[in-house]
């Protein structure tokens, strides 16, 4: 029995009901879209820093892409390194800057981790790539593992709400989220989303793909423990009436701190690709207006620039 599935369909325990198309097109004629720029050029990033011991680093290198190293413990989050988050290399969202650090100029990766099956997460000429490289476990929840194995890797494990995993060093436990997937209009629901916690070395991570604000975060810390360093997204977020099942905004994403017990978070999924209708530079402005309303140190929840690595 499970809490979260039912007739060949996963869904949000907590019933949050998924948008329709009559939605999807009173959203689009609303006309609500702050315009971006076409290109954002980035200073070089720095090279990544070595880490010593019990040192945990996390390095953002575009949208939901990370680079977290635990003590013997490295892996990429939800790499997409390529020029469109689209099924199709012609139409559909392009990125407005470039990853901070492609394939070959990674370290190598104990794991891949592939939160869902939306095309800004589950990328497959990325996931090739890295695989091609040499990555040879992936992760994943339910349901995605075929794409995994399509792109190559030799080990795709597919995990369940609070399944955990021991990989080189630690341990990676799947964890709740409130979203949806999809990759063609046939599709929907039919494979499951989830967040990863990561313990190595006495340090932890918490990277949780895309989400909705809602009680998994406290069921997240009840269960696995508050956590040292959490990568939150705080961008894809307007309008709300649409999106706030499935993305959180800054004000939910500092509500997600609190909830995690997080020591430090890194904001993420902003500034990539424009898939909603706030501004480029929207979240982080409100991310930092929401930390001061909150009384919040803005070195505990921090912006990091693209590229930049956190070390804790
Ligand atoms: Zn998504
Ligand atoms: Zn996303």
């Amino acid at each position: 029995m499970s809490d979260h599935f039912s007739e060949g369909r996963y869904f949000n325990p907590w019933g949050t009901s998924a948008r329709g198309l009559m939605d999807v097109l009173r959203w689009k004629l609303e006309r609500g879209a702050k315009p971006w720029p076409a290109t954002v050029v980035d200073p070089p990033p720095p090279p990544l820093p070595d880490l010593v011991q019990e040192q945990l680093g996390a390095t953002f290198l575009g949208h939901a892409s990370l680079l977290l190293r635990l003590p013997g413990l490295t892996v990429i989050t939800d790499p997409v390194f390529s020029k469109r988050a689209s099924p199709l290399s012609w139409i559909g969202p392009a990125r407005v800057r470039s990853a901070a650090f492609g394939p070959n100029q990674l370290p190598k990766l104990d794991a891949v981790l592939v939160s869902h099956n939306h095309y800004d997460h589950l990328d497959l000429p990325s996931l090739r790539a890295l695989a091609a490289k040499g990555a040879r476990t992936a992760i994943t929840p339910l349901g995605n593992g075929r794409w995994l194995k399509a792109a190559g890797f030799p080990e795709v494990i597919e995990l369940d709400w609070w399944q955990s995993t021991e990989v080189a060093g630690g341990r990676v436990t799947l964890t709740p989220a409130q979203h949806w997937s999809s990759r063609t209009p046939f599709d929907r629901n039919r494979a499951l989303w989830g967040g990863f916690r990561l313990d190595a070395g006495g340090r932890s991570a918490f990277f949780p793909g895309d989400t909705g604000y809602g009680p998994h975060f406290a069921m997240i810390r009840e269960r696995l423990g508050p956590v040292d360093l959490a990568a939150l997204p705080i961008g894809a977020y307007e309008p709300r009436w649409f999106m706030a099942s499935m993305h959180m905004n800054p004000e939910d994403a500092v509500k997600a701190h609190g909830d995690l017990g997080a020591v430090a978070s890194a904001a993420m999924h902003w500034g990539t690709f424009r898939l909603t209708d706030e501004g480029i530079e929207d979240p982080p402005k409100a991310l930092a207006a929401e930390r001061e309303r909150a009384g919040l140190d803005p070195g505990s929840f921090r912006v990091l620039a693209h590229g930049e690595t956190w070390v804790r």
